[in-house]
């Protein structure tokens, strides 16, 4: 490991009480001195695993789990319960996720995507005619999907764990009992924070009495989550998804003091966490595993690099110079085609056909050389239409596709070479901004999501249906692109990666497989580049990374460009030639890697 792991890691290691046999927890005293914004990192070279999450605590409870024997599925639920803990705002048990998983012969797919309640109709965010403003819906209990992140993991565990249930909890309940260290992240999205402020529970637990978010550095215990961390590791899932815990958050989504939403008991102990196919997707030598609708996150980065292959080889963009425009052009160019399909085609598959019956359709290479085909010199700007590569009949819609925060990303490889790619989500930062004690009557507690606004608001455009509308039981459409990559010659693993985003997580992820691939950078140099998306009509640069060359080149072939944050939060593990491991966090965000 390189010595930078020092920096995170304090020495002199606390040890804790121990709530468990078969695994030992210590907790160590980690320093939050990393800067929010943009900070170079290393990068990590192991030997024979790794683990990257998007905060340190996070990443050593993986860690602490490979060491002790567990596998790749133990060490996610390990990480997942901890960032439910210190990065509160971007995922955890009243959440979402999808995980792909490697077992060293097969890839799997878990769906843990929350589902609409029975009761929502079509028009869930029409009022008087007219879809809500998106943060009005957000900050609801309209909002609320059943969560399935807990029920996903218990599945994935039943398979494949390795090390007890239980035990897996023991890091985040000794976390949460005797307190952590407030994070840089934490404290400025409270700071920055308005509407979370409305929430009783969550106002008095996070904010002092000047309305001040808890410092950098402070403790923070979290005892309503310990306990209901307890019970779930006791219990398992049920724990959650009947009884008191579930009574308390289906009563605070019920009363909501502006727009209450409907979910029941029964929404909650209905909830199935489903398998899915994973998409393989040859890429060259790689074959790319991704998810499947109801993300949109696969489909979409593949349409977006079979594209570009089809397009003529440019200089990369790695100097940041105007001889960069043109990759960034044919980039922007295939990201406004591929979401103009996404925005048609792709939903909840259990609700909505595939175009022509299969999802592969949108990548077959015939059509995506009619797609690149389209690529001209100039920016076709916000005009790009979305094909036919099947027989369809719903509309498509945009959205507004807001920057976002309420989700992580995770990737681990252990010493079987089992893999996970795991991205995990509350949707925007901090959810819905209710939080709920799980009914313990104990302070602080854990977020419900606010997935259901990645529905469509309007369930029909020019009299016919949209793809991604509201419906019962239904799952909202995803951009989270947890992806597994392998080598198609010898089927041996070569990267896990991913990251949060938003819609912008697709291009996260289909720039760092190019910058992978085809640039020769190792997994923390891709991760450093700097950013640019389009979601169909302007152009976002990543602020003050770009030369203004390349801005002004990009204006001069059509571009409409602003500059802002994209705050990725990519982590990717690569798998080099002579089988030891390389990883890197994002340099945006508190991530870091660990492994040995
Ligand atoms: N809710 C988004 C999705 O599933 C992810 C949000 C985010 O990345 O912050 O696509």
């Amino acid at each position: 490991m390189s010595p930078k792991r020092v920096k995170y890691v304090l020495p002199g290691l606390l040890v804790l009480p121990l709530y468990s046999w078969g695994f030992s927890y210590e907790a160590p005293s980690i320093s939050p001195e990393v800067e929010s914004g943009y900070e170079e990192k290393p990068g990590w070279s192991a030997e024979s695993f790794a683990v990257a999450a998007a905060n340190p605590l996070a990443t050593d409870a993986g860690y602490q789990v490979l060491q002790a024997g567990g596998n790749a599925i133990d060490a996610a639920i390990a990480v997942q319960m901890v960032l439910n803990l210190v990065e509160p705002q971007s995922s955890g048990i009243g959440g979402g996720a999808f995980l792909m998983h490697y077992d060293g012969s097969e890839v799997r797919a878990y769906d843990g995507r929350e589902t609409a309640p029975q009761g929502v109709s079509g028009e869930l965010f029409i009022e008087d005619g007219e879809p809500l403003a998106f943060m009005d819906a957000v900050a609801s209990g309209l909002s609320v999907g059943v969560p399935g992140t807990l029920r996903m993991l218990e599945k994935a565990h039943a398979q494949h764990g390795q090390l007890a249930w239980a035990d897996l909890f023991t890091p985040a309940i000794t976390l949460a009992e005797e307190g952590f260290a407030v994070s840089n992240r934490l404290h400025t999205s409270l700071a920055s924070e308005e509407l979370l402020r409305q929430d009783p529970l969550a106002s008095q637990y996070y904010y002092d009495a000047d309305g001040e978010p808890i410092a950098v550095g402070e403790t923070l215990k979290n005892p309503a989550l310990a306990e209901v961390f307890r019970r779930v590791a006791a219990h398992g899932s049920e724990a959650f998804y009947q009884g008191a815990v579930a009574e308390d958050l289906v009563q605070r989504v019920q009363t909501h003091s502006v727009r209450p939403g409907s979910l029941t008991l029964d929404d909650m102990s209905g909830y199935e966490a489903l398998d899915r196919e994973p998409i393989c997707t040859p890429w060259q030598q790689w074959e790319v595993c991704g998810f499947p609708p109801p993300s949109s996150g696969h489909l979409t980065v593949m349409q977006i690099l079979g594209m570009l292959d089809k397009q003529p080889l440019l200089e990369a963009p790695l100097d940041n110079g105007a001889s960069s425009s043109g990759w960034l052009h044919q980039f922007l160019e295939a990201s406004r085609l591929a979401f103009a399909d996404r925005g048609r085609y792709i939903a909840d598959p259990d609700f909505v056909d595939a175009p022509g019956g299969d999802w592969e359709l949108m990548l077959a290479p015939q059509y995506l050389q009619q797609r690149s085909a389209l690529i001209d010199e100039m920016s076709m700007g916000d005009t790009a239409e979305p094909g036919n590569p099947g027989e369809l009949e719903v509309s498509w819609a945009s959205q507004p596709e807001q920057p976002e925060y309420g989700t992580s990303h995770i990737s681990i490889i252990d010493e079987d070479g089992n893999a996970v790619a795991m991205t995990t989500t509350i949707e925007q930062a901090f959810g819905s901004r209710i939080l709920s004690d799980g009914g313990t009557g104990l302070a602080g507690g854990f977020l419900l999501n606010n997935e259901l606004t990645d529905f469509s608001f309007e369930p029909e455009i020019e009299g016919e249906p949209v793809a991604n509308r509201v419906e019962p039981g239904k799952r909202p459409r995803s951009s989270m692109s947890p992806t597994l990559v392998f080598d198609q010659e010898s089927g041996e693993l070569v990267a896990s990666l991913g990251s949060p985003g938003g819609a912008a997580i697709i291009h996260y992820t289909a720039r760092t497989l190019v910058a992978l691939r085809d640039w020769g950078l190792n997994a923390q140099e891709a991760l450093n580049l700097p950013h640019a998306i389009t979601l169909g009509d302007g152009v976002f640069v990543e602020e003050g990374r770009f030369a203004e060359a390349t801005i002004d080149s990009l204006r001069e072939r059509g571009h409409t460009v602003s500059e802002r944050e994209l705050t990725s939060g990519l982590q990717a593990i690569m798998r080099l030639n002579d089988g030891t491991l390389f990883g890197g966090a994002d340099p945006r965000r508190e991530g870091v890697v660990m492994g040995e």
